[in-house]
C-alpha cells in the first residue's frame, strides 16, 4: 500500500484524498489543514487522520472538537508520498519540508515549473515522472489542452495550436474573486502564460494562447484551432477523441448547450461533487478545413487534475506503467462518460468509454 499524505485540504486536496482512498493500492495517511472549517469536519467523517498544517493552530482543532493526529511534519514523515494541495506559492515554500524527510512530493499547477523535476500529464508524459522525487501536475487548463494535443500529435502531427481560454472568474466557494459583471482579457498581454505551460509537457510544440476571465464559477471553455501536419476530416478527429478515456465527446441530441447543463448532467449522474474529470468536447463543434481543426471544449477546473494526481503517485513510486495506472484510476473513480446517459448507474459509477 502506498501511504499518501495530503497537505492542504481545499478544492483540490479534498478531491485528491477521496480519489486516493478509492485506489486499491493506496491509502490516505492523513490530511493537513490550517483551520477547523467545514471541510475539516468532512475529513474527519471520512476517517482521514487530521494533522495541523500550522503547529501553533493545533489548539483550534481541539476547541472545535476535532482530534488531531499530530502536526504536518509528522504526516510528511509517515507518508510514502505527499500531495501538496496548498494555495499557489505555498507549495514551493513547503518543498524543503518534504525534502528534509526524503518524502517524494506531488505539487499542483499553481506552482512554477521549477518546483519539481518534471511537469506531468498522464496521457502525455507519464514516463518522465517514473521514479521522480518531485512532480508538478499541471494546471486544469494545461491538463485540458495536453489531453487534446497528445492524440493529435501522435496521429497527425501538430504544426501549430492556437487556443482562446474563457476562464471562470473563481471556484464556487471563492467569493472574493471576480469579475462580478465584466469580461476581462486576462492577462491582457498576448500570449498568455498557458501556452508556455503546455510546453513544459510538449517542449517542441508551437502554441499560442489568449486568456479571458468571465463572471462564472462552473467551468472553463476553450476555443481551439489546431493546424495539423496532414489533411484530416472532422469524422476522423471525432473518432480519435472518442477513443480517449479522459475526453468526453458530447453527443448531438443531448441538449447540452453549455457548461451549466454539463454540470447538471454530472450531478444527475450522481458524480461526487458534480465533478467532470474528462475534457468535454462538443461533438458538433469539431470542424476541419484542410489541415485546420476547430473545436470547443469545457474543462471542469476543480476536478480534471484529480485522476492525474493519482497517476503521478504511481509514476513516482514506479508501481505501474501508464496504461495500467490510467486504466485503474479510471475504473476506480468512474472516469469515462459514455454518450448514452443510460450508461450511468444510479451511483454515478460508469465504465470507461473505451473499455
Ligand atoms: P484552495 O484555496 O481551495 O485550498 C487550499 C487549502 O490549503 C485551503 O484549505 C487552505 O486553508 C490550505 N492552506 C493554506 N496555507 C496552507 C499551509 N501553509 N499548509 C497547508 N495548507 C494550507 O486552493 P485549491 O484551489 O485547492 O488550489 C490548490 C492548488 O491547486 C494551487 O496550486 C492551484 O493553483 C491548483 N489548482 C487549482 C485548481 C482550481 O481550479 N481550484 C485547478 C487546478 C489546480
Amino acid at each position: 500500500m502506498i501511504r499518501v499524505g495530503v497537505n492542504g485540504y481545499g478544492t483540490i486536496g479534498k478531491r485528491v484524498a477521496d480519489a486516493v482512498a478509492a485506489q486499491p493500492d493506496m491509502e490516505v495517511a492523513g490530511v493537513a489543514k490550517t483551520q477547523p472549517n467545514f471541510e475539516a469536519h468532512t475529513a474527519v467523517e471520512r476517517g482521514y487522520p487530521m494533522y495541523a498544517a500550522i503547529p501553533e493552530r493545533a489548539p483550534l482543532f481541539s476547541e472545535a472538537g476535532i482530534e488531531t493526529a499530530g502536526v504536518v511534519d509528522e504526516l510528511v514523515a509517515d507518508s510514502d508520498v505527499i500531495v501538496d494541495c496548498t494555495p499557489s506559492g505555498i507549495g514551493a515554500e513547503n518543498r524543503s519540508l518534504y525534502a528534509s524527510y526524503d518524502t517524494p512530493a506531488v505539487f499542483q499547477g499553481g506552482e512554477g515549473s521549477d518546483v519539481a523535476e518534471t511537469s506531468f500529464n498522464a496521457r502525455s508524459n507519464f514516463e518522465d515522472a517514473r521514479g521522480a522525487d518531485t512532480v508538478r501536475v499541471v494546471s486544469c487548463n494545461t491538463t485540458g489542452l495536453s489531453r487534446i494535443v497528445a492524440p493529435l500529435e501522435e496521429t497527425y502531427g501538430v504544426e501549430k495550436v492556437r487556443a482562446t481560454l474563457v476562464r471562470r472568474g473563481g471556484d464556487p466557494g471563492q467569493n472574493s474573486r471576480g469579475p462580478i459583471n465584466d469580461i476581462l482579457p486576462d492577462p491582457i498581454d498576448i500570449p498568455s502564460h498557458h501556452g508556455p505551460d503546455v510546453k513544459t509537457i510538449f517542449p517542441s510544440l508551437s502554441i499560442e494562447t489568449m486568456g479571458l476571465k468571465v463572471p462564472a464559477t462552473l467551468m472553463h471553455v476553450h476555443a481551439l484551432n489546431v493546424t495539423l501536419e496532414s489533411d484530416v476530416t472532422a469524422a476522423h478527429v471525432r473518432q480519435l477523441l472518442e477513443g480517449e478515456s479522459r475526453v468526453y465527446v458530447i453527443p448531438e441530441g443531448l441538449g447540452i448547450d453549455g457548461a451549466g447543463k454539463l454540470k447538471d448532467f454530472a450531478l444527475d449522474a450522481g458524480r461526487p461533487r458534480g465533478d467532470l474529470w474528462e475534457n468535454c468536447v462538443w461533438g458538433e463543434s469539431i470542424a476541419t478545413e484542410g489541415r485546420d481543426l476547430y473545436l470547443f471544449q469545457a474543462i471542469h477546473q476543480e476536478s480534471d487534475v484529480i485522476p492525474e494526481n493519482v497517476d503521478a503517485i504511481r509514476a513516482m513510486t514506479d508501481s505501474a506503467d501508464a496504461d495500467e495506472s490510467i486504466e485503474l484510476t479510471n475504473r476506480t473513480l468512474g472516469v469515462g462518460l459514455a454518450g448514452d446517459p443510460a450508461g450511468f448507474s444510479r451511483s454515478g459509477r460508469v465504465e470507461a468509454a473505451d473499455d
